[in-house]
């Protein structure tokens, strides 16, 4: 039998999808767990609107709803992050649990029973728009910023010296990661002064996540770098 909770949840994730019907809002259905409690996946995705903007960071988050939801919050976990450094992806936990938190104590205060889901699912798209086409961060190869304090307002995409590779969405200076992948071999000193010999890799991986990229990931890499040798040869 289906307890109320289970009920009211999926009427809210129905609403969900019924306005975001295109988008695949709901990532797995919900479950009932062991604790009583029930679970479901969101894929949360930035709100990118009529800026035509490529989306650029999407988060499948796994969220359980205690007994007492929504007068008690849900928790939040996410199962799959793209586009997003360690340091970003704590700073998103963080701002998702204040807003949950929020909506949760309003609820209170007004002694309303009425669900959150579809609060909430507005408020993430708002913060991960913020983080879309961010400038900040910085290439996990060279661990330089992407910019200079003061011009964290520009665009990523605005910038041909960066690249984002396409499945993962990761974010690298071109230069870095077309070094990475096509330098034949690297030859760099040991501690003691002795040439250590690095030869290239049999794969070419994004070097955050470690995942083997396509041929048509690799093959966009080098024709950005083939295009832009010119720009790179001024900058260098
Ligand atoms: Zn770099
Ligand atoms: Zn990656």
């Amino acid at each position: 039998m289906e307890s109320a909770l289970f009920e009211k949840v999926s009427m809210e994730l129905e609403g969900l999808e019924s306005i975001y019907a295109d988008e695949g809002v709901v990532d797995s259905p919900l479950s009932v767990c062991d604790s009583n409690s029930i679970t479901c996946s969101l894929k949360l995705i930035p709100n990118t609107g009529f800026k035509a903007q490529k989306i650029a960071v999407i988060i499948i988050a796994r969220f359980t709803f205690p007994e007492k939801y929504p007068l008690q919050a849900p928790e939040v976990e996410f199962t799959s992050v793209k586009g997003l450094d360690d340091d970003q992806i704590e700073e998103i936990k963080r701002r998702m649990r204040k807003e949950i938190g929020e909506l949760v104590e309003q609820r209170i205060e007004n002694t309303d029973d009425s669900g959150i889901i579809y609060d909430m699912h507005e408020r993430i798209r708002d913060i991960l728009t913020e983080y879309n086409d961010t400038i900040r961060g910085r290439c996990a190869i060279c661990l330089e910023d992407f910019c200079s304090k003061k011009d964290t307002d520009m665009h990523f995409s605005s910038r041909i010296d960066l690249v984002r590779v396409d499945e993962c969405f990761h974010r690298f200076h071109l230069l870095c990661l077309h070094r990475d992948w096509f330098m034949p071999r690297v030859v760099e000193k040991d501690e003691f002064g002795c040439d250590v010999v690095y030869k290239m890799g049999k794969y070419k991986k994004c070097p955050t996540c470690r995942r083997k990229c396509t041929q048509q990931e690799i093959d966009f890499i080098h024709k950005q770098y083939l295009d832009h040798t010119e720009f790179e040869d001024r900058a260098y």
